[in-house]
């Protein structure tokens, strides 16, 4: 796997040897961009925040890794934190500076003392002035989103914030803070160092009803039959979700996957997680479960997506006891979209995909459930 390939600090020397411009215009040439669903170019962030004037900046690597289905980062961390800690480096020594943090998930805190003692063997080597503290997060999704995880580190609720200012010019403590996570920073060291690095390359976390779940690299691009290939099912396969976020589309087997192909079905590809679904199972009852989780974590601060949650998941209860009629279809629809369209943070701009797109995709699986008790 990619990914795992270690650059042993040979990175982070050539980034010395280059320069914070000549790291830029490397990572622009190469074509690095986010890997935590916004596919930002790294370089352009990078270089906003090294450019906005303040005495201090800081750099942050999101180990938030909350979006049911996923769990790549964790990955990475286990089996090569190394590269992971030498890219926060690099980021540290392009933008200028001294003080980074790892906002960890609460979940993934038994990773912490592996995570710590690697961070002081590199720092020991690589004999920068620089600490890199980790922070754990207490288990709430909405603290992956970057505003409220900044919150969270400076001691406060984990709340989202408006945005402007975008926190590489206004972030921790009001200076210029990057924030990156752990798949992008650890490409970033290593598109830094390997003339071979291949910025098509994107890991994939499998799970559902499959008998070979894990976590899976594919270049952009890859049909969808040779990922179920690997993955396995178990019965006929009838859906798949991209997350809780993503979305959930009948399977197909032709599909290239890309950001496109996945965007056209009004999916998300977020951080490729794909959660498949066999024909087994009515999507409704999926749909439910999701609409839990997000009426569970909605942070309460706007509200559309406070009340409107747990509206979806009360009528989402009623069509499933056989009570529901035609028209809560149509209700379900409208409040789905009039949450995405009005909520502040990413949490509530995306509760309302799954809804959509299974109304839209599996109408049959609803219908199975409506007046089922007259
Ligand atoms: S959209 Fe939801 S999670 Fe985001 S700030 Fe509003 S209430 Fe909180």
């Amino acid at each position: 796997m990619k990914i795992l390939r270690q650059t042993d600090l040979e990175a982070l020397e050539k980034a010395r040897m280059l320069g914070s411009d000549g790291v830029l215009s490397l990572l622009e040439k190469k074509g690095l961009v986010g890997r935590g669903g916004a596919a930002f170019s790294t370089a352009q962030k990078w270089r906003t925040c090294r450019d906005t004037a303040a005495d201090e900046r800081f750099v942050v690597c999101n180990a938030d890794e909350g979006e049911p289905g996923s769990f790549k980062d964790k990955l990475i961390i286990r089996h090569n934190a190394e590269t992971l800690i030498e890219g926060i480096l690099i980021a540290a020594y392009t933008i200028g500076a001294k003080r980074c943090f790892i906002y960890l998930r609460g979940e993934y805190d038994y990773l912490r003392p592996h995570l710590e003692e690697q961070i002081a063997d590199v720092l020991s080597r690589a004999k920068m002035k620089v600490t890199i503290e980790i922070v754990r997060g207490a288990g709430a999704y909405i603290c992956g989103e970057g505003t409220a995880l900044l919150q969270s580190i400076m001691g406060f609720r984990g709340n989202a914030m408006y945005k402007p200012p975008n926190p590489t010019r206004q972030g921790l403590w009001g200076k210029p803070t990057l924030i990156n996570n752990v798949e992008t920073l650890t490409c970033a060291a290593q598109a830094v160092l390997f003339d071979d690095w291949d910025p098509n390359l994107r890991l994939f976390s499998l799970s559902g009803n499959i008998r070979n779940p894990g976590v899976y690299e594919f270049p952009l691009g890859v049909k969808m039959s040779s990922v179920i290939d690997v993955a396995r099912p178990e019965k006929k396969l009838k859906a798949m979700s991209f997350g809780c976020a993503g979305g959930i589309m009948p399977v197909d087997k032709n599909m290239s996957i890309t950001p496109e192909a996945i965007c056209k079905e009004d999916c998300q590809h977020g951080n490729y997680s794909i959660i498949f679904i066999d024909e087994t199972h009515n999507v409704v009852d999926i749909v439910y479960s999701i609409a839990k989780f997000y009426t569970y974590e909605s942070c309460g601060k706007c509200t559309p997506c406070r009340e409107g949650t747990i509206r979806i998941l009360n009528l989402l209860k009623k069509i499933r006891s056989g009570e529901g009629e035609k028209k809560d279809l149509q209700i379900l629809r409208e409040l789905a979209t009039h949450i995405q369209d009005t909520s502040l943070c990413g949490l509530g701009e995306t509760c309302g995909t799954h809804i959509l797109t299974s109304l839209e995709h599996f109408p049959k699986d609803y219908e199975a459930y409506l007046g089922k008790k007259k």
